[in-house]
């Protein structure tokens, strides 16, 4: 792929790093900085509280894509701004992310023109811009405090995305998942969220469908919306096959089958396994279209 076809997008922030991002991932060094801060018990009721917040989800945060299965919890944090720049010494990264953002910008304003949209009921509205912040370790979001290892998210509250540039070199040394069309489907993805926000995805349920499977549900929807970008765009970004192949390499190594290396229960699974992460995003960039990314009008079984 080639993103000079493509200006930069003008929503991108640089928030710097820190963020006041202490516990991240609750490393032993960082674990033993917050004890001595705040005491053994004052820890364990964090910690008790950290674990309510994350699991019952109060803010809407859905999407980690790689959360709790790197170990990252919510960070313990102060809030605070960020210092610095994130970008300076990952300029390529930065704006490799700016111009997939531009892109998807131009393909999700045509789309919602065009109301092609799965319908939950909102009253279609013309596409809101997200903006996307870099960080580098911490940051403070509209959904609190967030670390880097919790990986890229969107936050449905502020309608802006966060990511670390270095993900890309952990998606590439930890797991597996090299290549540009790889790190441009994590933005679209994560844009994915942001349609489903703007078209009331975000909080649709079905009877008798627990959380993780509406979990699942909404990031398949995320990979089969990200693969609907790439269909829309290809010419722009001359998305090649090898292309493809790379961003469902991703789909695959990021599928919760793959992460837990096949020992998690299936029904705790919240972003579907590598198979049918692959076969959403494939349906989305097959077909192009976002009425084909409805996953809630799918039995569970055949997701
Ligand atoms: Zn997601």
């Amino acid at each position: 792929m080639r993103t000079d076809g493509r200006d930069p997008s003008g929503n991108v922030r640089d928030r710097g790093s820190g963020g006041g991002a202490v516990g991240a991932g609750l490393g032993a060094g960082a674990l033993f900085a917050i004890v001595r801060r705040i005491g053994v018990r004052g820890t364990l009721i964090a910690v008790v509280a950290l674990a309510g917040i994350y699991f019952f989800n109060p803010l809407g945060i859905r999407d980690t894509v790689f959360g709790l299965l790197f170990g990252g919890t919510p960070g313990v944090t102060q809030s605070s701004q960020g210092e610095g720049s994130a970008c300076d010494a990952q300029k390529p990264a930065c704006d490799f992310s700016s111009r997939i953002l531009r892109s998807t910008e131009i393909v999700w304003r045509d789309q919602f023109q065009q109301g092609r949209l799965p319908n939950y009921g909102s009253r279609t509205q013309a596409y809101e811009d997200p903006v996307l912040n870099f960080f580098s370790g911490g940051v403070s979001s509209g959904c609190g405090q967030a670390s880097s290892e919790m990986g890229p998210f969107y936050c449905p509250g502020d309608k802006q995305l966060y990511i670390d540039p270095t993900f890309y070199q952990v998606m590439e040394q930890r797991l597996n998942a090299p290549g540009d069309f790889a790190q441009a489907y994590v933005i679209a993805h994560e844009v994915g969220h942001h349609v489903q926000n703007l078209i009331g995805a975000t909080n649709k349920t079905l009877p008798g469908e627990d959380r993780n499977l509406t979990s699942v549900r909404i990031e398949l929807q995320a990979d089969c919306l990200a693969g609907v970008w790439g269909h829309n765009d290809q010419a722009a970004l001359d998305i090649s096959e090898a292309d493809r192949r790379e961003a469902l390499n991703a789909a695959h190594q990021i599928g919760d089958d793959t992460l837990s290396q096949g020992r998690a229960d299936p029904r705790q699974y919240t972003h579907g396994t590598g198979p049918q992460r692959m076969r959403w995003f494939n349906q989305g960039f097959n077909s192009g279209d976002p009425r084909r990314c409805d996953t809630f009008a799918v039995p569970a079984g055949q997701l």
